[in-house]
């Protein structure tokens, strides 16, 4: 091959290449946000520094569900299935985490307050029918003039990091077409202050998991009940109740899905076959990096205000940011969020256009955002010192919201075992 050939083959495989690539329309990959996603980012953000980062210290000394942050939420479309349809509309899947990281950059708890409600939308969109979905979804989050909050039930006290161990039973009632539910569910956010409760029960106890099936509770159903609200470290904005269910019917409507599916999977896996869907497992893996993208916007608040405190606190003469040790610090936090970022980014990217998480990247995301915003938030606290340590500046706080980010929606040492299984094949324990 001449030169000359060499040469137009090589421009020849690069335009081929760039058909996926470059090209008229420009380089596909880019991390450059376009105008709707800006505008979002900014919109969301402006809501966190007007609105919500004032209310933060109050709700969370409170530690009362901030009702009038929502309301205002309601009022200007922020909070609302309009609004989460917007942010996932997005089919670049970005819109999702980059609200969620401004939101919560505003303050983790109240944030909380107002995306708890989309862990229950999550599982009606993920596993609801059409009808289902137009039925339940504009009901979990009420109107503007009277916004209401949706729970998630997954956990109970002995079914936490061990899904599979679910006790809570869902039968099914042939004469009156009903499912009855008994059991208790623990942790559950928004739990029994919700208008509707997703729960997730066991239809079948010998089939562990592939068993599971998820339910909507109407509001004001008899048998639903809140238990203990729980006084927690962090995150105290927001509610967290133990909710009970006795004996509490619901029409056989409220199935997710339908009982035609139900009745297919469980004879597909009583036949040894694989289940295609695991009711609480299909949740988490659609929004663990959404949930990263809130421990982002932690990790990121505490980093700016330590950033400023030191650029501006003198010890020995010089502002404190001088020495290398708070400096590097800083450097250090800088890049950990944005490398987190990114495996966030990816994974949200990666769900949305429908690609297969090989190597359990929606638990990596979650994974890295969760233990970078515990141990910058940490670092936070070092920097501004004794009055890090106080509840005089917001750094504690948010060190307090970060730790939940470890534990909740998979432990970190679960998001392991699932990266660990993934790449290798192996079922580790
Ligand atoms: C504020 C808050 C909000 C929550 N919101 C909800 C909600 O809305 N809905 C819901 O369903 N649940 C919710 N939860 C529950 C949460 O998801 C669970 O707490 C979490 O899954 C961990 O379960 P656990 O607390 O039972 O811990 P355990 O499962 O008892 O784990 C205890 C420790 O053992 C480790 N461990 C367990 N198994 C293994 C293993 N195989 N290998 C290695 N280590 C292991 C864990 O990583 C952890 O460190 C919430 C919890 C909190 C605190």
């Amino acid at each position: 091959m001449s030169n000359e050939a060499a040469v137009a083959g090589t421009e020849q495989s690069v335009t081929e290449v760039a058909g996926n690539g470059a090209g008229a329309e420009g380089p596909k990959f880019t991390l450059e946000l376009n105008q709707d996603q800006k505008d979002i980012r900014d919109w969301v953000h402006g809501f966190a520094e007007g609105v919500v980062r004032p209310a933060a210290e109050e709700w969370d000394e409170r530690e009362e569900t901030p009702w009038p942050v929502i309301q205002e939420a309601a009022k200007i479309g922020l909070y609302g299935f309009e609004a989460l349809g917007q942010f996932f509309a997005d089919d670049t899947g970005l819109t999702l985490p980059i609200a969620n990281e401004e939101l919560f950059w505003g303050d983790a708890g109240i944030g909380m307050a107002i995306m708890g409600t989309s862990l229950a939308v999550a599982a009606i969109f993920g596993q609801g029918t059409p009808e289902q979905m137009g039925e339940w979804i504009p009901q979990c989050f009420g109107t503007p003039d009277d916004p209401k909050v949706a729970a998630f039930c997954s956990s109970e006290p002995d079914a936490g990091s061990d899904v599979a161990a679910i006790r809570t039973t869902a039968k099914y009632d042939e004469a009156t077409d009903e499912w009855v539910l008994n059991g208790q569910k623990a942790w559950a956010t928004n739990g029994g202050i919700a208008d509707v409760h997703v729960v997730i029960a066991t239809v079948d106890r010998e089939l562990r998991s592939r068993g599971h099936a998820a339910f909507v509770i109407p509001p004001g159903t008899k048998g639903c009940e809140q238990g203990a609200k729980v006084k927690k470290h962090g995150l105290r904005a927001s509610h967290t109740a133990d909710v009970h269910l006795d004996d509490c019917r619901i029409p056989g409507s409220c199935l997710l899905g339908g009982k035609e599916k139900l009745d297919e999977r469980l004879a597909r896996v009583r036949e040894g076959k694989s289940a295609k869907s695991q009711a609480a497992m299909q949740t988490f893996e659609a929004s663990r990096p959404t949930v990263g993208a809130q421990a982002i916007g932690i990790a990121r608040a505490a980093y700016e205000y330590s950033l400023a405190y030191a650029k501006e606190r003198q010890q020995f003469g010089k502002a404190i940011i001088e020495n290398q040790a708070i400096a590097f610090t800083l450097a250090d936090i800088k890049m950990e969020i944005d490398a987190a970022r990114l495996l966030v980014w990816r994974a949200a990217w990666m769900g949305r256009t429908g690609q297969k998480f090989e190597n359990a990247e929606g638990s990596m995301s979650k994974l890295k955002a969760g233990e970078v915003a515990v141990w910058s938030t940490e670092r936070a606290i070092q920097i501004l010192g004794g009055n890090g340590y106080t509840r005089e500046y917001p750094v504690e706080r948010m060190h307090r919201d970060a730790k939940i980010y470890t534990i909740f929606e998979g432990t970190s040492e679960i998001q392991r075992l699932v990266i660990s299984r993934a790449i290798s094949g192996v079922q580790v324990r």
